[in-house]
């Protein structure tokens, strides 16, 4: 796939076709994050879909169809394709449907003012067109955080804009950040984070551990004493507090991305959420404080 920059995608898509419908970040602008910096955004017209779709069809060649049989779940690549108006979408998603007939689901990232720019009734038009599972970056429950991080938006905004995807039968994915508020706030993010997820009742919840990458304003942050990390006892107190505080037992909980000292995974009801806890609990015992300096400095994902 010719594609500028690096291809990200949830670590839980691994086995999704990849199609890419937007290059770069329409923010760009977290202060923990440098996936996109070389890169500017742009929408990719139609044509290259086409183009991708093409390759892809010519390289089964024969065993085409047999592959597009099995293409129940397209991800649409991107920092926030969402950011495409309805009508955008819509068409990106009839021409995947002339290849790809049999695909149910559109999944890909968001953003919670991509949301915000459509009107109920184009959201109930995506949902109606398979649009669904959208990787939704709320990042921390605290709007102090969320303004340091620059995340561009806070809570309300958040709140209101996963009401109306509900509403509209769109299920969203919620990237959560733990050590995001630095050190001593362990107890108070993990609440807030919690009342939140409650609140806006996602499917799937998935979390990882501000990191420090390179060239980012947190790196710089970090160098000059303005903010001191959480230490890596504090990150998974914070997730030990935000699961235990969890009420969503019909929503799946992931905790494994490589940033994350002690991977966890599983439904959020009764025997999988304490395996879960279980399993923090007794990896926090042996989880020195300074460690954090190792998870934490990694130049890039
Ligand atoms: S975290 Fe997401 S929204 Fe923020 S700059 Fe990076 S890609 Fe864009």
């Amino acid at each position: 796939m010719d594609y500028k920059g690096t291809v990200y995608r949830p670590p839980i898509e691994a086995c999704t076709i990849l199609l890419p419908v937007t290059e770069g970040c329409s923010h760009n602008a977290c202060h923990f994050c440098n996936m996109y910096k070389d890169v500017s955004f742009r929408m990719l017209p139609t044509e290259t879909l086409k183009g991708y779709l093409e390759e892809v069809k010519q390289r089964f060649g024969v065993y085409f169809e047999g592959y597009a049989k099995k293409q129940k779940r397209v991800y649409l690549v991107g920092a926030d394709p969402f950011v495409l108006s309805a009508g955008r979408m819509l068409e990106r998603i009839e021409l995947i449907r002339e290849y790809l007939p049999y695909a149910e689901t559109f999944t890909m990232y968001a953003r919670a003012n991509n949301v915000s720019t459509k009107s109920d009734a184009e959201l109930k038009a995506l949902a109606e067109a398979g649009v669904d599972d959208l990787y939704l970056g709320v990042e921390s429950g605290l709007d102090e955080v969320l303004r340091d991080l620059n995340k561009g938006y806070g809570t309300q905004e958040i709140k209101e804009q996963c009401f109306r995807l509900n509403e509209a039968g769109i299920h969203h994915c919620d990237l959560m950040m733990t050590g995001a508020a630095g050190t001593g706030r362990a107890a108070e993010c993990a609440r807030a984070a919690a009342e939140l997820e409650n609140e806006t009742k996602p499917n799937k919840i998935l979390v990882n551990t501000i990191s420090a990458f390179e060239g980012t304003k947190l790196d710089d942050d970090i160098k000059a004493g303005r903010f001191v990390p959480a230490s890596e006892r504090e990150v998974l107190e914070e997730e030990i507090a935000f699961l235990e505080a969890l009420d969503l037992p019909d929503c799946y909980f992931w905790a494994a991305h490589p940033l994350d000292a002690i991977r966890v995974e599983g439904m959020l009801h009764g025997e999988e959420k304490e395996e879960m806890l279980a399993e923090l609990r007794q990896g926090i015992s042996q989880v020195q404080d300074g460690e954090i300096r190792r998870v934490s400095r990694q130049g890039r994902l």
